[in-house]
């Protein structure tokens, strides 16, 4: 099956009591039994849920994996994966990362003698330094969040595998209609579901797929035992959001180019980070392991200091201020105040998350509508 299918039918099939063609709500904690062990595969909510099941079946299937797993949000995916370390292993991850993936890093997990080594993976010959025989785990971000580098997941996925280390990939800014990990050789997909896979902007989740078997089952697991899991009507709410993921990918690409090339050339824009730009350092690479470049865009304004940077991320009409991205409606976020307040300012600076830096979430709307808020609030 093709994707735009896959999305609208994997994992749901006509209800057995009624024939609804949509997977119902079950709105259950719990499942009769016959006799003790004596029921239809399910026992209770937190470990299985009818409605979750449709839907991590149709979520494993957009990544072309076997197994899918719903969590609560993308943070309590990330959570289930690091529990899978113990005391002493350590973690070669990205310099430039979600905000929250830091913080889970450095203010939990670090307290659990895990080691992070945070370091610039643009180049994946890098990684292979910060190798060595406690490392258990890659953790891979692309593109990245927001300065939109690109990190080549097959050749970090071999350097992983000849050292028989884990590669989890954190799929959220492609979504599964750019960009499949797993066919690449990741062990682990994760996704924060809240953006592109919801797409709506009215739930918050998270979602791990993957195909190894006794991976699923230490995962599960966990899944079980810690409870992160999502209840019945937000698996339905993205059950219906991935019915248009395709269409809705197809027109965040659309409108995500022409705001791309319109910012490129503009005189407030100082410099403006877009994979699909050939004088992207390795827009090569988007090239290979993406089929489109996405509506996510960094840019960070000319001679703006943080007033004139609030002000201009505040004078939008079509555009909303606020953290998220992904959804169907555009929306404008100063990273430094908002979604990676709690990266250290100095770590942030490193890598160009500067004060004047504005990232933007291009949505469905109209291009004509958006193009003419950019131009009335960077004028
Ligand atoms: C939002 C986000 C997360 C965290 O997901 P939540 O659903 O907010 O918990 C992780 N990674 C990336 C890239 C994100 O954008």
């Amino acid at each position: 099956m093709k994707f735009g299918t896959k999305a609208i039918h994997a994992g749901q099939e006509p209800d057995p009591t009624t024939g609804a063609i949509m997977t119902p709500i079950y709105q259950t904690s719990t499942y009769w039994q016959k006799s003790p062990g004596d029921h239809k595969g399910f026992e209770y909510s937190r470990g299985t849920n009818p409605t979750r099941k449709a839907l991590e079946s149709c979520l494993a299937a957009l990544e072309n994996s076997k197994f899918g797993l719903a969590f609560s949000s993308g943070m309590g995916a990330t959570d289930a994966v690091m529990k899978l370390l113990v005391p002493g292993d350590e973690v070669i991850t990205g310099n430039d990362l979600y905000g929250g993936s830091y913080r889970i890093f450095t203010k939990i997990f670090s307290n659990y003698g895990i080691k992070f080594h945070f370091i610039d993976m643009s180049d994946p010959n890098h990684v292979k330094n910060y190798v060595n025989d406690h490392t258990k785990l890659i953790w891979i971000e692309t593109p990245t969040n927001p300065t939109m580098q690109i990190v080549d997941i097959a050749a970090v996925a071999a350097i992983a595998k000849a050292n028989n280390i884990l590669l989890a990939v954190d799929n959220t800014f492609a979504s599964p209609y750019l960009q499949n990990p797993i066919d690449l050789g990741a062990d682990i997909v994760m996704h924060s579901v809240t953006k592109y896979l919801g797409g709506h902007s009215d739930v918050v989740m998270g979602a791990l797929m993957l195909n190894d078997e006794d991976l699923y089952k230490r995962l599960w697991f966990i899944y079980n035992a810690c409870g992160a899991t999502p209840g019945p009507m937000d698996s339905f709410l993205v059950l219906r959001g991935l019915k248009t993921l395709h269409l809705r990918m197809k027109a965040h690409c659309e409108n995500g180019r022409q705001v791309a090339e319109f910012l490129k050339t503009h005189p407030k824009v100082e410099k403006i980070y877009w994979p699909g730009f050939t004088d992207h350092p390795n827009h090569d690479i988007a090239k290979k392991q993406m089929r489109d470049f996405g509506g996510m865009i960094s840019i960070t304004l000319k001679g703006a200091d943080l007033q004139e940077t609030y002000r201009i991320a505040s004078s939008f009409n079509v555009f909303s201020l606020a953290e998220s991205l992904g959804g169907v409606e555009s929306l404008i976020n100063h990273p430094v105040s908002m979604t990676h307040g709690s990266i250290p300012k100095a770590e942030r600076d490193k890598v160009g998350v500067t004060d004047n830096l504005l990232r933007l979430s291009v949505g469905v709307e109209d291009i004509d509508d958006l193009l003419d808020d950019l131009k009335q609030a960077l004028s």
